[in-house]
């Protein structure tokens, strides 16, 4: 019997409009408390600026809201993608690498956009931007909306697939950081570095890669993870002593097949990432 302290649930992959999520963060924490959770992390893109107003609503509705981020790095021309759980939101090198990684974002937008030009697609930077909104991350599902409000595609897949996936034409890298960079950022912060979505890079090798250099949890439990994949990762996790973690990768309207809750880990791998926290007793943020 597990303890009480260690029941329920949580989803640590999840995501706002401050990056390409549809929904605010007060939205996501009621639906986070509609779907029964006792644990969630927000993990915006390359933006940490959720978390005032999500802290506020998680707050009122007794829900406990880990601070996360998932941050872009790149490996010869492969995405990585990492998230970081419990980091310290005040550790100004970070904040400062990552309002450089949303700027260079927006030059990134700027390039696809010509390329789809060249393809004699007719889209300006600035329509992309309107549908990114105000505050936060833009990215390319920000593209894929825009292409749809144009017309040009019917609907955001169809985007990825014809122009925007990561070997289409007017694709351009989302990120020069390596994936060895992006950790230890995290760690200096304080956080705990765990890999998104292992599927996605299609080579279980580069786990124990990452694991040497840092890396200290893997996303055994994702929507697009199958049983057998997550079994498989389980083990990669147990063998390598890494923390496992999980969520939906929920994104809102548009994304089907990720609601919030519907990909879960149980508390008590929760309560091990606070353990490892605990542990910590210091950060080397003030050093850039
Ligand atoms: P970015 O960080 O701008 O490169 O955008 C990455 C995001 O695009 C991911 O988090 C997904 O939400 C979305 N995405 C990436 N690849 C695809 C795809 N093939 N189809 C649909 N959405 C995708
Ligand atoms: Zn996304
Ligand atoms: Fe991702
Ligand atoms: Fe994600």
């Amino acid at each position: 019997m597990p303890s009480p302290t260690s029941e329920g649930k949580a989803d640590l992959h999840l995501h706002t409009i401050y990056s390409d999520g549809t929904e605010s963060p007060t939205r996501v924490v009621e639906m986070a408390q509609a779907a029964g959770l006792r644990a969630m992390a927000i993990t915006d893109h390359d933006i940490l600026d959720s978390y005032p107003e999500a802290s506020s609503a998680a707050q009122a509705r007794g829900i406990e809201l880990i601070p996360g981020i998932e941050m872009s790095a790149a490996l010869d021309g492969i995405e990585v993608h990492v998230l970081g759980f419990f980091l310290d939101l005040a550790c100004q090198p970070l904040q400062q690498l990552l309002a450089e990684q949303r700027q260079r974002r927006i030059g990134r937008i700027r390039e696809m956009v010509g390329r789809l030009q060249q393809l004699g697609l007719h889209l300006e930077a600035d329509e992309v931007f309107a549908v990114a909104g105000p505050q936060g991350s833009v990215g390319r599902p920000h593209v894929a909306q825009a292409l749809v409000k144009r017309g040009y595609v019917a609907t955001e897949k169809e985007a990825f697939d014809r122009y925007i996936k990561n070997d289409g034409p007017a694709f351009v890298p989302g990120s020069s950081l390596s994936p060895k960079f992006v950790i230890q950022m995290i760690r200096q912060a304080g956080g705990i570095p765990a890999l998104a979505h292992p599927i996605y890079l299609k080579d279980d090798a580069l786990i124990e890669r990452f694991t040497n250099e840092g890396l200290l949890g893997l996303e055994v439990y994702h929507s697009s993870h199958a049983p057998d994949v997550v079994q498989r990762y389980e083990r990669i996790a147990d063998e390598l002593g890494l923390l496992k973690t999980g969520g939906s990768d929920y994104h809102g309207r548009g994304k089907e097949g990720a609601e919030i809750g519907s990909t879960t880990i149980p508390y008590s791998l929760v309560e091990a990432l606070k353990a490892w926290k605990r542990e910590q007793t210091q950060t080397s943020c003030e050093s850039p």
